[in-house]
């Protein structure tokens, strides 16, 4: 048996979940955060990244396919058999309480004789076990996967259990996102922001920042780089409020058609290529044709370039709805290959054989169109034109093209700026000829009356904050036609969290793209603001909670359209 004496424990951990949870102060958050890390540092250091993962409920880093595969079903099981009551009396606790991880708590209370001969858990225990489940697959997996959180559990503390739960189920609550973890291991290690910043960019790993940064501190982070095989997230556009003064701001721009089909980040290793979202799932099975494409078009060697696979019948774009069905399809891929068939609009390189992302785009286009070699109809290069002052209807020109020929409009590109993965600049911007929309995440909703008193008929909508705390905007009724209405019925129903009547809470997972005629100022949402006339224009399977829409988005988006509108 190992010698756990010295190792940390994982009520270590607990505690600082309860003090930071305690406060809703960032700056202590951050303080109590910073110390621990320090401390781990100093203590335990190879536990390092695995606490830095842990402090934000997570197991594995951002770029990692592996996740853990529990529902909240087999949670439940697992509690159940750990405190030996029913199932049933599980999901009675966690409607009262309202999450799982305080139901685990109150529940775990009940098993006091068994505590008495407990032996205290690791930090490395809880995670090692966690990992192990992520690893099981195959025949009666869900059976392995259960015996190891059983045991797991059964050494918990009541308020073990509710950290191990929620960490579970990817929910921490403790009020602490990523924008806190950051400026606690600047803190904790003496590093610029930026330096911290730039380096999880890059590789999209907290816990190898957080490491680096205390063994070799801002010279070491400066080091780290992107790599072909590790997704990072794309960079992101705003939107233009003007095209004339977009190219005057930009001194000239590189205008390009917006496709509206689904990103992806494809990466080249040698002879081996995967395709990513932006959510940094790797879907290259699902859509083999691409990887054919890629590997016709650009030679062996290791690369990142990105684009966006749109769905094409005769040389047209087609409903967007079309190419979600193939994204994520795990079976007769070969028949919807002939059914739905895809094409690549490539539009940036982040890396070929060397890192590239900091050359200006017109460098990084001009590279991309020396490495690949086109195949019509299958694998493009975006279309794109330049504007200057001088000549600004040549964007003009290509959006009205653009727009005829069926996509969304065009996006306005500055041609000294680098890539910034997961930044929402002024680089990149968007001009689009439908209004613009919002991404939103469901919290909460109300049943219908009458004929519809069996859906959900209303969705209480929200986004996020700085640190990444959720805050209500609206709520929206209208855009749902019955069949989506009863899809969402199905989504939503193991989602909710309580009941009142006809109101419901839900735990937030179903993301609505929704179209709006203006926003507006308004107390009676926790963000300050609200839509007039909110509709949903479809619901979001390919992107994350991590991919809403912010309160400084709303905020400058409200600041742009009185632009516009004056
Ligand atoms: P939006 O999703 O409305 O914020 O618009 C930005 C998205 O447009 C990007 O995330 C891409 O998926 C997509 N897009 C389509 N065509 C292009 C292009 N030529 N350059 C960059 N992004 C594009």
């Amino acid at each position: 048996m190992p010698d756990t004496k010295n190792e940390m424990k994982y009520e270590e951990l607990v505690e600082l979940y309860e003090a930071m949870d305690s406060t809703t102060k960032r700056l202590e958050k951050t303080s109590l955060l910073a110390d621990f890390l320090k401390m781990v540092g100093d203590q335990d250091p190879k536990i390092l990244a695995v606490v830095t993962l842990l402090s934000l409920g997570r197991i594995f880093p951002t770029w990692s396919e592996e996740e853990l595969g529990i529902g909240s079903k087999l949670l439940m099981k697992a509690i159940s058999l750990v405190v030996g009551v029913g199932v049933d009396e599980v999901e009675d606790q966690m409607r009262d309480s309202g999450d799982i991880g305080a139901a685990a708590q109150e529940l775990f209370k009940r098993k006091v004789q068994s505590t008495l001969f407990r032996r205290s858990l690791t930090i490395s225990k809880v995670h090692q076990n966690l990992v192990k489940i992520a690893d099981i697959s195959g025949g009666r997996s869900q059976y392995k996967k259960m015996e190891i959180l059983r045991e797991l559990l059964s050494s918990a503390s009541p308020q073990e259990a509710k950290y191990i739960t929620r960490t579970v189920l990817e929910e921490l609550r403790v009020g602490v996102g990523e924008g806190t973890l950051k400026d606690a291991i600047s803190q904790a290690f003496i590093i610029p922001k930026e330096v911290v910043e730039r380096s999880l960019m890059l590789t999209n790993d907290l816990g190898l920042v957080a490491e680096v940064a205390r063994e070799e501190g801002t010279a070491g982070l400066q080091k780290l780089t992107l790599k072909p095989g590790k997704p990072v997230k794309p960079m992101l556009a705003q939107l233009s409020p003007n095209y004339r003064t977009t190219i005057q701001e930009m001194g000239y721009a590189l205008c390009e058609t917006k496709y509206d089909g689904v990103r992806v980040q494809i990466h080249g290793e040698g002879d081996e290529i995967n395709i990513f979202t932006r959510r940094l799932e790797n879907i290259s099975q699902a859509i083999p044709e691409i990887t054919e494409y890629i590997k016709k078009a650009i030679k062996p060697s290791d690369f990142i370039v990105e684009g966006e696979i749109i769905v094409t019948q005769e040389g047209k774009p087609i409903s967007f709805q079309y190419i979600l069905q193939r994204v994520r399809r795990k079976y007769e891929i070969d028949r919807l290959r002939e059914e739905i068939p895809l094409t690549l609009y490539l539009f940036d390189v982040l890396y070929y054989n060397q890192p590239t992302l900091d050359e200006p785009f017109k460098d990084r286009r001009r590279l991309l169109e020396e490495i690949v070699q086109v195949i019509p109809g299958k694998l493009e290069l975006s279309k794109q034109v330049k504007a200057t002052p001088e000549t600004p209807e040549e964007a003009l020109d290509l959006f009205n093209k653009s727009i005829e020929e069926g996509h969304e409009g065009i996006m306005l590109k500055d041609p000294y700026a680098p890539y910034t993965p997961g930044l929402r600049g002024k680089k990149m911007l968007k001009w689009k000829a439908t209004p613009e929309t919002l991404d939103l995440v469901v919290v909460g909703g109300t049943y219908g009356t009458g004929k519809r008193a069996h859906v959900i008929g209303s969705f209480l909508l929200a986004l996020q904050d700085e640190n990444n705390q959720l805050k209500t905007l609206a709520h929206v009724a209208t855009g749902l036609d019955d069949k989506t209405l009863l899809e969402l019925k199905e989504m939503s129903e193991p989602l909710i969290t309580l009941k009142e009547g006809r109101r419901v809470e839900m735990v937030p997972s179903i993301i609505m793209e929704v179209a709006f005629s203006e926003i507006v100022k308004s107390p009676e949402y926790e963000s300050g603001y609200s839509l007039r006339f909110p509709v949903v224009k479809r619901i979001r399977t390919d992107l994350s909670i991590e991919d809403i829409d912010t309160v400084e988005r709303i905020e400058s988006m409200f600041q742009t359209m009185k632009i516009i509108s004056e």
